[in-house]
């Protein structure tokens, strides 16, 4: 999708938002805004549901409906939240750990003190008793010491323990914050982060790598037909047949809605156009068929766009050759793969040689 034809879309569900928030007279906080924007957007089938029956019954939905339904269906999946609880939790560890540590260091200091104290009354004194005394006292602050030192130990190995589990759930959300829900490949977030990376290596070490960005045909006409749910099950489909296309360090992305992208590291356009070319074959020999009904539902199709890395190229200016090239394909007629090397013919000398 095209940066305008995206700009539009996304403004159109805005404007209903916003439309929403007037009509039921919710506020508009970027909370309320975010539920009503998912309602329009219509990606979120539960959530829409759940808002359908109450507009059904009652005609609006009242801001706590609105709270409710937001966190029934949205905040679960608000890793900002997530991150900060987790935040929250190490914090609290380590401000456990550093009191316990401050703990420790003024039980020892006063232990060093009393140390002192008693070889200072020894030397003074030939006094047995006196001499017991001070031994009785120097065994009771040993024994103190050594519980708070014990302490500090069962903290440490204690927080060690928390610490760890904090650090899987950070690794779970650093996962799923660059992981797309409906087709568990890698977002626009991680795309967006790799290719940037890709691009600043190869300007550096001259590593050539290809870009392949695909998009599936006439997929407004299919979700108008079947319903967005059958949508949902195909984007998942043509995720598995890229995701079962790449290997390696191959990156594969969920880059837009019904957009895919794959990096190549170390390919050149020739490998890159054969390997576009096994994935549109892949998805369009999948005759598809409802699981629920057993209604057929045809094939689809998809249109694919190369481009390869050239000295200088920034992110900008190689995913916009993959995509000129993508509509390329689409304007010459869909389901077909075109590269970089299709879009112009190559500029000529005057003596008519290739320059
Ligand atoms: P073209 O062949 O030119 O690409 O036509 P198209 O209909 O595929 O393209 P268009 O950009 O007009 O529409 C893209 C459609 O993709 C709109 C929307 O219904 C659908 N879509 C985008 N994201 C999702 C999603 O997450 N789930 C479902 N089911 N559909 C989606
Ligand atoms: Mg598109
Ligand atoms: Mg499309």
């Amino acid at each position: 999708m095209s940066q305008r034809e995206d700009f539009q879309r996304t403004i159109g569900y805005g404007e209903a938002a916003l439309g929403q928030l007037r009509r039921n007279e919710t506020p508009a906080y970027p909370r309320n805004y975010e539920l009503w924007y998912t309602y329009c957007a219509g990606f979120n089938h539960a959530l829409n549901k759940a808002v359908n029956e109450i507009l059904r019954s009652r005609g609006v939905i009242d801001p706590d409906e609105v709270q409710n339904i937001y966190n029934r269906f949205l905040a679960p999946s608000r890793l900002g939240d997530r991150i900060e609880e987790v935040g929250g939790r190490i914090s609290g560890e380590i401000e456990e750990v550093v009191e316990s540590v401050e703990r420790t260091l003024n039980a020892n200091a006063t232990y060093c003190d009393s140390l002192s104290g008693a070889s200072t009354q020894l030397s003074d004194t030939t006094d047995a008793q006196r001499v017991q005394s001070i031994i009785q006292h120097l065994i009771t602050s040993t024994r103190a010491t050594e519980s708070v030192n014990r302490q500090l130990e069962s903290q440490l190995s204690e927080s060690r323990k928390q610490i760890a589990e904090l650090k899987d759930s950070l690794d779970a959300i650093r996962f799923e914050s660059l992981t797309d829900e409906l087709t568990t490949l890698a977002n626009r977030k991680h795309f967006d982060q790799s290719i940037e990376r890709f691009v600043a290596q190869s300007n550096e070490i001259k590593s050539p790598f290809t870009l392949l960005i695909t998009d599936i045909d006439h997929f407004k006409n299919f979700n108008d037909t079947y319903g967005h749910q059958t949508g949902d099950q195909v984007l998942r489909l043509v995720g598995l047949a890229v995701k079962q296309s790449v290997k390696g360090h191959d990156v594969a992305c969920r880059y837009g809605g019904e957009e895919f992208a794959i990096i190549l590291p170390n390919s050149t356009l020739e490998s890159a156009a054969a390997l576009a070319e096994q994935i549109r074959v892949a998805v369009m020999s999948k005759e598809l068929v409802k699981r629920s009904t057993g209604e057929n539902l045809g094939f689809i199709t998809i249109s694919i766009g190369v481009s390869t890395f050239k000295p200088g190229d920034s992110v900008t200016s190689i995913v916009e050759r993959a995509d000129s090239a993508l509509y390329l394909a689409k304007r010459s007629g869909r389901n077909r793969v075109c590269t970089e090397r299709d879009l112009a013919p190559p500029a000529t000398s005057p003596k008519g040689k290739v320059a």
